[in-house]
């Protein structure tokens, strides 16, 4: 099964951003947006006759249509035309009343509160992190205008204010902070952290809107590899995938193994025990976006593991007790998950399961001594004949002069 095992971190081309992303954005393509109980006592009651919308509504409808234009737009909103966002930009917005689906979908939902300390955005994540829903709360004590009337001192455009809101709701932040140094024109844009109380003209989108947009919602790339967790004995085969919502130009993939590939699906055999790091880089065809350039990289490494080589000497020391040495290589962390040391001393069988374990031979004789070695890519074992001699110092040698020891019992053994 091919899993998703990261959205890797794919880099657009829109780089030039004028404004940090909240951090969130939507995870569906479609995103609904209804209105919740209540109406603003200082807009008309009515409901229009033509779309069967209040005042409250078609404002909450024209602030979406500043960002998303679709055919809802075209018609509640004739003499208006659709905000110059890329075609690419991969999100769609539709109003579609309260919903009773039990489903949790995007939503956002429009609500008049009491509360003065309230007017803003709640959140609703999912437990996995996603965002679900999204709340613009409205101070029914303020003193909203819809767009027909002229803006004195103290009264709040609804569309600019809800206009600001929806882009927070899509995922951009502020063009300029509280305290922050900025000009004119980002005082006045759409995302200035004080929405202009008096100046309808900030519901309008403008270049740094579009390229919030553009950077959250365009062309994307997953990386996914199959298995998921690529980690195995020798030789371990991995399919590696970009999985893109647009098409793919050009991928060119490192198997870290000094091999490469090309094309968006790969299949790469490792044939070298280690663990291996995977990039990419890749052009996707976006549109009117044009191409869009990338990297990334696996989040988990390929651990192709051989079967173990299991070595060890030892140290004599006093009493009958021996320092063992372990010699087998561990210069691929990961490939070796158990560690097994027998001691037949005549009929007894002690057990270890320690990395070095000092072991106390206990009667007269040779023992001998099996170290078992297992992990991904399979077990093997090996075995010493030992009898101690007790003449040994008692004290363990310097570990710098261990290997030069145990070369020379080594070497002893092997000569008797
Ligand atoms: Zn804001």
């Amino acid at each position: 099964m091919l899993s998703l095992i990261a959205v890797s971190s794919v880099v657009l081309s829109t780089q030039a951003l004028a404004w940090e992303h909240e951090g969130h954005h939507w995870e569906v393509e479609t995103l609904h947006f209804s209105m919740g109980p209540g109406l603003l006592t200082t807009l008309p009651q009515a409901v229009d006759p033509t779309t069967g919308l209040t005042t409250q509504e078609l404002i909450l409808n024209a602030a979406w249509c500043n960002w998303l234009w679709s055919e809802q737009c075209a018609t509640l909103f004739p003499e208006r035309s659709a905000p110059d966002v890329p075609s690419c930009v991969n999100l769609h917005a539709i109003y579609a009343p309260l919903s009773t689906d039990a489903t949790p979908y995007s939503e956002v939902h429009f609500t008049v509160s009491d509360d003065k300390s309230a007017p803003g955005i709640d959140y609703e994540y999912a437990d996995d992190g996603v965002l679900e829903r999204a709340r613009v709360v409205i101070d029914s004590q303020m003193t909203w205008l819809s767009s027909e009337v002229a803006c004195e001192q103290g009264e709040l455009y609804l569309e600019a204010f809800l206009t600001h809101q929806i882009g927070h709701i899509l995922g951009l932040a502020h063009s300029c902070d509280d305290g922050d140094a900025c000009s004119g024109e980002l005082a006045s844009a759409t995302m200035f952290w004080a929405y202009p109380s008096c100046e309808l003209s900030a519901a309008s989108i403008e270049e740094d809107d579009i390229a919030g947009l553009t950077a959250l919602y365009t062309p994307s790339a997953t990386l996914t590899s199959d298995p998921e967790t690529p980690a195995g004995a020798l030789p371990l085969e991995v399919t590696y995938t970009l999985v893109s919502n647009v098409p793919a130009i050009d991928v060119a993939w490192r198997f870290g193994d000094g091999e490469s590939g090309e094309g968006q699906e790969v299949t790469h055999t490792y044939t070298t025990q280690g663990q291996y790091s995977v990039s990419m880089d890749f052009i996707l065809d976006g549109g009117a976006c044009g191409e869009v350039s990338g990297s990334g990289e696996a989040p988990g490494r390929a651990l192709a593991c051989g079967v173990p080589e299991p070595a060890f000497s030892y140290v004599e020391l006093a009493d009958g007790r021996i320092r063992t040495v372990n010699l087998t290589a561990m210069d691929t962390p990961g490939c070796i998950d158990e560690v097994q040391w027998e001691i037949y001393s005549g009929a007894t069988l002690l057990t270890h399961d320690a990395w070095e374990p000092e072991l106390l031979l206990t009667g007269e004789g040779e023992h001998t001594i099996v170290l078992t070695v297992r992990g991904l890519g399979g077990g093997a074992s090996t075995a010493l004949a030992v009898a101690p001699t007790g003449r040994g110092c008692g004290v363990p040698a310097p570990a710098g002069l261990i290997g030069v020891l145990l070369a020379a019992a080594a070497a002893a053994r092997r000569r008797l």
